[in-house]
């Protein structure tokens, strides 16, 4: 189930395809490409999050969908490595990883801007000997300060009428070392009164002497993104560049680059075009790579995939499937305009892909002990579940019902409010409560115990023989109640993190808000549970439902054989409301 975006974009390009001009479309070497080509380019300087995750899905959903039409489609993956300064080669693994975990392939179109280092100078050069582009000495703050401000004009540099030569011999110094870091940058000669400030001679490369993770030495000249990201989508043929909103601005200027090097014959049509789509906010979390970097090093969170953080890493480790990640950024669809959408329809997305697919498992979460009185301390009576109520096939889980067993704390009353099904003493007359302990027998409470402080700390009970679950003696017995369970005897102790939202406010970045402030220091709660026997060997990352509690999944690294260690993806229901 891939992403079916049904969206402004897709009548994009099913006007395009309806053109003919994207037919028989052929790359520099006279090669067939598919008609439609997207990518997803990155800049590998940190992890990615869930706002990446609907643009993957996107772009490589778009490409799945039309790939089955005449002429093709494909997603090319793209590592925008070009700032040497921020990026690193975990990083970009991490990326990949991401990536493919998500269900997409590139196959063999994995791509570096970096690798179009070469190419890109090479088109400087061209534009500086087409004057289209100039060699400015100016100081950054002159640069800025030149600039102007909307609705009033800029100042032309005073080098700006540099002549062509004049500006090559400089950038080719540039680029063999012999400025410092700010001395020069190139700028492309637009227009100093342009209405879009990003217009007004716009810096394309500037001086950084600073090794690069994939070039090394090789470069001090440094592309800038709006040079970088347009030619890089008409070197790979791209036909669709998708990005989102902040980037509309920067549209006249890709426009304007990739037409002066189509006007030189360096690129032929159709060029690429730049469209742009509304970025995911998600309440309850942030989705800026600063401030996720700012909560790793500052530890507020225990790393990139700590289960609450909103990067892929942390929602894989959280139990999240790839399967509800791209169910849910279908359900969001895409569109132009900026929203919120609310945590809970990502965690509802989790709930429809795995109530079919989890097996069912028992989980004590808080124990307390449950004496059944008229049952033998030496006998034990064997009992089974369904692994899933909907795929018999899948078989049954093996369990023991004894003496002693674990019952959630939830499930007593001392005294019983009105409408509570469960376990409860009797008083005068009135008997205990009735419930079926699910799977085993019905039983009655006749009394509890409390330790020095009245917490109580056992809880007695008869069974009635007759009424085991799957034998006609069952049928005798109408009770409201019906809980969970787990013996004494051979319950596993297992680890389970409880997680709520990282932040305690739906919006915690927003306005001048500082998000540091709405962090939540009850996010992260570890606890003792006792599972049913069949949980002893679970395999990391193994998910289930644990019967009236929600979504767990076995921890990726921490949980080991014989000692289980479970995160909780989501709950049952939705609690945030
Ligand atoms: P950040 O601002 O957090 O650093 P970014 O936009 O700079 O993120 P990139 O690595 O450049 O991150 O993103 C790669 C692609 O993912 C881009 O096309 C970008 O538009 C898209 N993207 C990033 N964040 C979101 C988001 N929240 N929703 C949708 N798409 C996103
Ligand atoms: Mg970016
Ligand atoms: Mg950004």
């Amino acid at each position: 189930t891939l992403a079916e975006p049904s969206n402004f974009l897709r009548q994009i390009i099913d006007h395009d395809l309806a053109s003919g001009a994207y037919q028989n479309r052929t790359n520099r070497d006279g090669q067939a490409i598919p008609s439609i080509i997207t990518r997803f380019p990155p800049e590998p300087n940190g992890y990615l999050h869930i706002g990446h995750a609907k643009s993957i899905c996107l772009n490589f959903g778009l490409a799945a969908d039309y790939n089955n039409q005449a002429g093709g489609a494909r997603c090319n993956m793209r590592l925008d490595d070009t700032n040497p300064v921020k990026e690193d080669i975990e990083y970009a693994d991490s990326i990949l990883d991401a990536v493919k975990w998500l269900g997409f392939d590139w196959g063999t179109h994995l791509y570096h801007a970096s690798d179009y280092f070469d190419r890109l100078y090479e088109f400087a050069e061209i534009l500086i000997q087409n004057d289209k582009a100039y060699v400015d000495s100016q100081s950054a703050d002159d640069i800025h300060t030149n600039r102007g401000n909307f609705g009033q004009a800029g100042k032309n540099s005073p080098y700006r009428d540099r002549t062509p030569d004049e500006s090559l011999a400089l950038f080719r110094e540039m680029r063999d070392g012999k400025y410092k870091d700010g001395e020069h940058v190139l700028r492309l000669k637009i227009d100093m009164a342009h209405p879009n400030i990003v217009m007004r001679d716009p810096v394309v490369y500037r001086i950084r002497h600073t090794d690069h993770h994939r070039t090394g030495s090789k470069w001090c000249i440094y592309p800038l993104y709006d040079f970088t990201h347009c030619i890089s989508d008409a070197l790979e043929n791209v036909s669709h560049s998708i990005c989102t909103l902040e980037f509309e601005n920067n549209r006249p200027l890709y426009d304007w680059i990739i037409a002066s090097l189509a006007e030189l014959g360096i690129f032929k049509s159709p060029v690429p075009h730049q469209y742009e789509f509304a970025r995911l906010n998600l309440t309850y979390t942030i989705t800026s790579k600063r401030k996720l970097l700012q909560l790793v090093e500052e530890k507020h969170v225990d790393g990139w995939d700590d289960p609450r953080m909103p990067t892929i890493v942390g929602i894989r480790r959280r139990g999240y499937t790839p399967e509800s990640i791209r169910l849910f950024c279908e359900r969001i669809g895409v569109s132009k305009a900026d929203s919120w959408i609310d945590m809970s329809t990502l965690d509802q997305a989790l709930r429809d892909d795995l109530e079919a697919k989890a097996p069912r498992a028992t989980a004590v979460l808080k124990p307390l002990k449950l004496v059944i009185e008229n049952f033998d301390a030496s006998a034990s009576e064997a009992c089974s579940a369904p692994r899933h109520p909907q795929h018999p096939e899948w078989g049954n889980r093996e369990f023991h019902f004894t003496k002693e067993l674990w019952i959630e704390e939830d499930d007593f009353m001392q005294e019983p409010v009105k409408g509570f099904f469960r376990l409860y003493p009797p008083v005068g007359d009135l008997a205990g409560g009735r419930v079926r302990l699910r799977h085993g027998f019905v039983i009655e409470c006749t009394g509890f115990e409390v330790d020095a402080h009245g917490k109580v700390i056992q809880v007695n009970a008869t069974h009635f023989p007759d009424s085991k679950s799957g034998t006609p003696g069952s049928n005798n017995y109408k009770v409201k109640g019906n809980i969970h369970w787990v013996s004494a005897a051979e319950a596993v102790p297992a680890q389970l993190r409880l997680y709520d939202h990282l932040f305690n406010d739906p919006h915690p970045d927003s306005g001048d808000k500082n998000f540091l402030d709405a962090i939540n220091p009850h996010s992260k709660q570890t606890i003792t549970a006792y599972l049913e026997p069949c949980m002893k060997d679970v395999k990391a990352e193994d998910r289930f439902q644990f019967e009236r509690h929600g979504y767990f999944v076995a921890d990726q690294s921490e949980s080991k054989p014989g000692q289980p260690v479970f995160n909780r993806t989501v709950g049952l229901k939705d609690s945030w409301k």
